[in-house]
């Protein structure tokens, strides 16, 4: 296992952790105050999401790389199916232009956001299969983009809405069934810490097929599922269990912190927020 008490160079913010994906949360820094915030700390890149970036993805992808960091991803694409995704045809033209900033950042990976259930199907092979259509029809044209598509399956508890890929196994099914090489799987520790068969999907996935690794904490008295996620070290999850099993099959690449909390986190200086990540990283990740 890497040894991250000695070297947080694999450190990653996502900048939902300063509230930066929600209207009317967090403190409001520009993104060229976030990028220096992290470079002074030493964090190794920055995930950022689409609402940030606007018409500047090639300005602020440089100037993430001048400040020494690379730009880790892109927060997300649209919802592809289910109750929350637009009509199909804006979904297709939304998710190719996720694709385009995420070309112009030059982010490492654009998170996938499935969606939940198809309406009226009451099924998630049906929803599933709907999923593997729409990526495997946009994987050529991510490639194309030097894109890769991170497939994040999402805790079951938002299979209605938000998502129909639930298991890491469904997730590696996923790719084997669209086939494509530019199409990986993010692994985030709120919607996986709880799976036993973990360890045994990770090896099936592969390194080749690990696009990112997320951090946060599963609260033990959590109150809500969506905006309530802990900082890594206030919960239950096996930090550190997790990052040896994703570590084991070969992993090494950025480990991201992404901590929806409105109601601690994001009311927090992000001065503060920045350092507690840091050494919560160096000592419990
Ligand atoms: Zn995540």
């Amino acid at each position: 296992m890497r040894d991250f008490a000695r070297d947080h160079s694999a450190l990653a913010l996502n900048t939902a952790t300063l509230g930066h994906n929600v209207d009317g949360h967090g403190a409001g820094w520009s993104t060229e105050r976030v990028i220096d915030a992290c470079a002074e700390r030493g964090f190794g890149a920055i995930t950022y999401w689409r609402r940030e970036i606007g018409a500047r993805a090639v300005a602020i992808g440089e100037r993430t790389r001048s400040a020494g960091l690379v730009v880790s991803g892109l927060c997300r694409s649209p919802f592809l199916v289910g109750p929350l995704a637009p009509p199909r045809q804006a979904m297709l033209d939304d998710f190719h232009a996720s694709i385009d900033m995420a070309a112009d950042l030059q982010a490492a990976c654009l998170t996938i956001c499935v969606g939940g259930v198809v309406e009226g199907t009451h099924s998630m092979v049906e929803s599933l299969k709907q999923v593997a259509e729409i990526i495997a029809g946009v994987a050529p044209y991510a490639a194309m983009a030097g894109v890769k598509l991170a497939l994040e399956p999402l805790h079951p508890v938002y299979g209605g809405n938000r998502s129909c890929l639930v298991t890491l196994r469904d997730a590696v099914d996923l790719c084997e069934t669209i086939g494509h090489p530019t199409v990986a799987i993010a692994v985030d520790v709120y919607h996986v810490w709880w799976d036993l068969t973990l360890g045994a999907e990770l090896k099936r996935a592969g390194a080749s097929r690990l696009a990112g690794y997320h951090l946060c904490d599963w609260l033990a008295d959590t109150s809500d599922v969506l905006l309530d996620r802990g900082m890594m070290g206030d919960g239950v999850a096996d930090l550190k269990g997790l990052r040896r099993a994703i570590e084991e099959v070969g992993y090494n690449g950025h480990c991201e912190v992404e901590v929806f909390s409105a109601n601690n986190w994001w009311k927090r200086d992000p001065n503060e927020v920045l350092d507690i990540c840091v050494e919560r990283f160096r000592t419990v990740c």
